[in-house]
């Protein structure tokens, strides 16, 4: 949403000291912006408060949720890459509604990788907040967190697919700090968040491999098995090709 390169550099905010990167720019579409982000970060922080509620209420339900954050993070890291696969293969730049915002950054960021580790938090990361607005509001809704049993659960299945979500632009953008920050030097070492090594693979060109771009865990799995490849051609018999 960012309609001007205006940026002048503004390090040391709060949550572009977790995330890197710093520089303010401009948008006229930033009150929505801040909007789902905040609202973001009230539901999951409801839902937070609702699944500990729940977890007291069912006490057995505990012994799932390593199982469940393990899915939830799995999820995230299959969503990561498909999505990006979507976007490196279909459409083009100037498609009307998801060329700007979603094929331009993807096709934009082969072109200057080091474009997304400038960016601030909200500019980085207000899309991925939209987008899990439409699973944290109905869950938050209709799925009574604070009942305990399958209800807990599944609210914190969506809850941490959320946040894995989330971290998809935050550890997609630290995979491309020369210095990243000390925490995600460390989520690095430990694999939790994709390395700069690993992600490097995609960029080298024609790039199509390792989408996923969160925890890279599938990549090994998706590329082994040339699932997207296999993919793209499954559409392709559907009329549905490769874009410009
Ligand atoms: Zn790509
Ligand atoms: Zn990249």
């Amino acid at each position: 949403m960012a309609i001007a390169s205006d940026p002048h550099v503004k390090r040391n905010l709060v949550l572009e000291w977790f995330v890197g990167g710093g520089e303010v720019y401009r948008s006229r579409f930033r009150a929505f912006e801040v909007g789902c982000v905040a609202a973001f970060f009230y539901l999951t922080g409801a839902m937070g408060l609702d699944v500990v509620a729940g977890m007291l209420a069912s006490p057995s339900a505990a012994r799932y949720v390593v199982p469940v954050a393990f899915a939830a993070y799995v999820a995230a890291d299959f969503v990561s890459g498909f999505v990006h696969f979507l976007a490196d293969t279909y459409c083009t730049e100037t498609t009307p509604l998801l060329g700007p915002k979603l094929i331009a950054p993807f096709r934009e960021h082969h072109r200057d990788p080091l474009a997304i580790t400038r960016h601030v938090f909200i500019e980085a990361n207000c899309d991925n907040c939209f987008t899990t607005l439409f699973a944290l509001v109905p869950t938050h809704v209709f799925v009574h967190a604070t009942r305990g049993g399958a209800p807990t659960l599944f609210s914190l299945f969506v809850l941490l697919f959320s946040l894995g979500i989330l971290m998809t632009s935050i550890a997609h953008g630290w995979a491309h700090q020369d210095e990243p920050p000390w925490h995600a030097r460390l989520l690095q070492r430990a694999g939790i968040v994709i390395s700069r090594d690993r992600h490097a693979r995609h960029h080298a060109p024609p790039h199509r491999s390792d989408y996923c771009i969160t925890s890279g865990w599938l990549n090994p799995l998706l590329d082994g098995t040339r699932f997207f490849h296999h993919l793209e051609r499954a559409l392709s018999k559907v009329g549905i090709h490769r874009g410009g």
